[in-house]
């Protein structure tokens, strides 16, 4: 993700941020624009719900666009995305992809609830970057997953976390670090977030849109396998065995992509989201890395992924494993555990490029407002 500052002070702000630290601006995400922007009070209409304050951003020229915040950020503090003031949805663009929610009359849920629409903003960002999702006012179910949120309840069914036709259910617990921590080391994970889950479900989300119903299934089984391999005794084979055989690395991203051409696609989709917006982050900041004993970088340093022609997936590695390698030495040093525990191989690359291909065969990207980025 890029950098994003204030427009009022130029000091740095993240993408959760609703207020800077610095000059006490009010922020919000504006999605239409895909930038965190200072906001001040816009003149309300007469007919305005007084519930409802409307802003403007403070440094766009006239005509300003006018924008309420999600209603979600009124009621729980839970999302610092605005709506554009003429949408009649009270909920944000990402928000009201969300179906379903657990008990929020509970204290711990509503912590839950909050983590995970983070991650979940976070994953709308990299797809509108990606051009996979629409920025401006999204109808209900006009385009992109919706998600349920489920608690397991005392007694009954275990919540399994997973895509079924358009929605994406992700269970609860899954917000609470030892859970989170129990489950991966249960697992044999070495990685498990949050943000994982959601771009690992979403990649079967978009198998469906870009693969079957986009005449690639051809294409796909060259590289993934047969997909029409029964994919619950896979699955259940998968989890009483692990991968067959030591070498799975050499042509996926994880052990876990080894247990159905369908878990490979959505693990080396996520893999690919993840590997966009952490060199995107690295782009925004200049990075320019020397690694001894590899080739040095372009004099630039680390090119934004978004900007990169749609050929060169070869640039994009050249620079990955520069950009993790300092990552992980850096967690390293403060005596973290690596925060990319994982090595590509060349197999792992190539179904990494065929995703590239087909996000760069299927979209148009969005034009983004760099007004106020930073370096
Ligand atoms: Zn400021
Ligand atoms: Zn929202
Ligand atoms: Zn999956």
């Amino acid at each position: 993700m890029k950098i994003f500052s204030c427009d009022t002070c130029r000091h740095p702000v993240f993408f959760e941020n609703v207020q800077c630290l610095n000059c006490g601006s009010t922020l919000a995400f504006l999605p239409d624009q895909l930038n965190v922007a200072a906001l001040q009070a816009a003149p309300s209409p007469q007919d305005a719900s007084p519930s409802a304050p409307l802003w403007q951003r403070a440094s766009a020229p006239e005509p300003r666009r006018t924008y309420r915040m999600c209603l979600n950020h009124d009621l729980y503090q839970a999302c610092n995305f605005a709506v554009p003031a003429e949408d009649p949805n009270p909920l944000c663009i990402s928000c009201r992809q969300t179906r379903v929610l657990p008990d929020l009359s509970l204290q711990a849920n509503q912590h839950r609830w909050y983590l995970i629409e983070i991650a979940k903003r976070r994953l709308f960002y990299t797809l509108a970057r990606l051009g996979l999702a629409n920025t401006e006012n999204r109808a209900q179910g006009e385009q992109g997953p919706v998600f349920a949120f489920l608690a397991e309840q005392p007694g009954g069914p275990p919540v399994m976390t997973g895509h079924q036709d358009g929605l994406i259910t992700l269970n609860v617990a899954e917000a609470d670090d030892d859970e989170r921590a129990r489950r991966r080391v249960l697992l044999r994970e070495p990685y498990r977030t949050l943000l994982g889950h959601l771009r690992h479900e979403s990649g079967h989300y978009y198998w469906n849109q870009l693969i079957r119903d986009a005449g690639r299934l051809a294409a796909f089984r060259q590289i993934f396998g047969d997909e029409s391999v029964d994919y619950g005794q896979a699955l259940q084979q998968y989890y009483a065995s692990g991968p067959s055989g030591d070498d799975w690395q050499t042509a996926h991203v994880s052990s876990y992509a080894t247990a159905h051409p369908w878990e490979d696609w959505a693990e080396t989709w996520a893999h690919y989201l993840h590997m966009v917006d952490l060199l995107e982050t690295a782009a925004a900041f200049h990075a320019n890395l020397v690694v001894p004993g590899t080739a040095p970088m372009p004099r630039e340093g680390v090119s934004n992924p978004f900007d990169t022609p749609e050929t060169d997936f070869t640039q994009l590695v050249q620079q990955w494993v520069p950009v993790t390698l300092m990552l992980n030495s850096l967690n390293r040093s403060l005596g973290q555990n690596d925060a990319y525990p994982f090595a590509l191989s060349a197999g792992a690359l190539h179904k990494l490029r065929f995703v590239h291909d087909v996000i760069h065969d299927s979209t148009t990207r969005p034009s983004v407002d760099d007004a106020n980025d930073t370096p």
